[in-house]
């Protein structure tokens, strides 16, 4: 096949998995040894990195998306016969009757062609097996673009928390300032204090012991301040990631739902499987679940509020 074409498949997956492409050079890969004839592959944290070596042609995200998307492709056996597409929820629907993929059919009545999903069970061995679980894609589609609505809606209401935690931390940023100032001051007093019992202290060796122990209190009290002043520091820390964090979720959920129909990229990111259940009545339920780094850190996010 090589002979016969340019590009392969394999060709097309290493200019996708390679970095150079994102101007990232890596040396050190593998390790030749003239001796014994073997080749020992290194560890990726062991390996030279020169980010931004050469000019980058493809960007951090797209090439981070790629991999992410190869991933789950193989991980959901999401295959395609040579020379056709794989279709959008190929792999990632699953029958919730007896387990198996749904399988995508391309339908055409009157001129008018869809996609549908079908048990694979049903499929391959018939009705006494498993039931049909037909799913239309455009169905699909919809309750994918109300769910994930429902979820905006969720961060929208919650956006109120999200208010709070902003003005709490504006109403509250000034009385930290001012504590970490008193903090501060005190500080440079009792180190003066200290300065001076040192010298007092010269002067007066008979009762060394009684300046020693003062300054020994004042050095417990700088240390105490000390921690203060970085809890305090910390708070405002803390509040600015939290505000970071609520603003990118919120803006990546915008991002997805204002597009007028979801990438199939957007679908394979944020949705880890799809449960068809099939009713006695011929009606099917749909279950979705969201992939974990998205939902969690929508959650996550919301559920740190003192
Ligand atoms: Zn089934």
């Amino acid at each position: 096949m090589c002979k016969k074409f340019l590009w392969v498949q394999t060709t097309v997956k290493r200019i996708i998995q390679n970095e150079a492409y994102t101007g990232t050079l890596v040396n050190h890969k593998t390790v030749t040894s003239k001796i014994y004839k073997t080749v020992d592959v290194i560890p990726p944290e062991e390996q030279y990195r020169h980010e931004n070596f050469m000019p980058a042609i493809i960007d951090k995200e797209t090439f981070e998306q790629a991999q992410i998307l190869l991933e789950s492709r193989l991980k959901n056996h999401a295959r395609a016969k040579f020379g056709s597409v794989i279709h959008r929820y190929c792999g990632m629907i699953k029958c919730a009757e007896c387990g198996a993929s749904l399988i995508a059919k391309k339908r055409t009545v009157a001129g008018h062609s869809w996609v549908e999903y079908t048990c694979n069970s049903n499929h391959r061995y018939g009705n006494e097996y498993c039931t049909a679980h037909t799913i239309c894609e455009p169905q699909l589609d919809e309750i994918i673009h109300t769910e994930l609505a429902m979820l905006r809606q969720e961060i929208l209401d919650s956006s109120q928390k999200y208010d709070e935690i902003v003005k709490d931390w504006n109403k509250k940023k000034p009385k930290y300032d001012k504590m970490i100032k008193e903090y501060s001051q005190k500080i440079v007093t009792l180190n003066g204090q200290i300065e001076e019992l040192i010298m007092e202290r010269i002067g007066d060796r008979k009762h060394a012991k009684v300046y020693n122990s003062m300054i020994e209190k004042r050095e417990a009290e700088i240390a105490e301040l000390t921690q203060k002043i970085e809890d305090c520091r910390k708070f405002d820390e803390l509040s600015k990631k939290r505000c970071d964090e609520l603003m990118s979720t919120a803006e990546l959920l915008d991002e997805v739902l204002l597009e007028p129909y979801i990438s199939d990229t957007n679908i394979r990111l944020l949705v880890r499987k799809i449960n068809v259940h099939e009713n006695e009545d011929g009606s099917l339920d749909v279950n979705l679940e969201f992939n974990g780094d998205f939902k969690d850190s929508s959650t996550v996010c919301f559920e740190i509020n003192e």
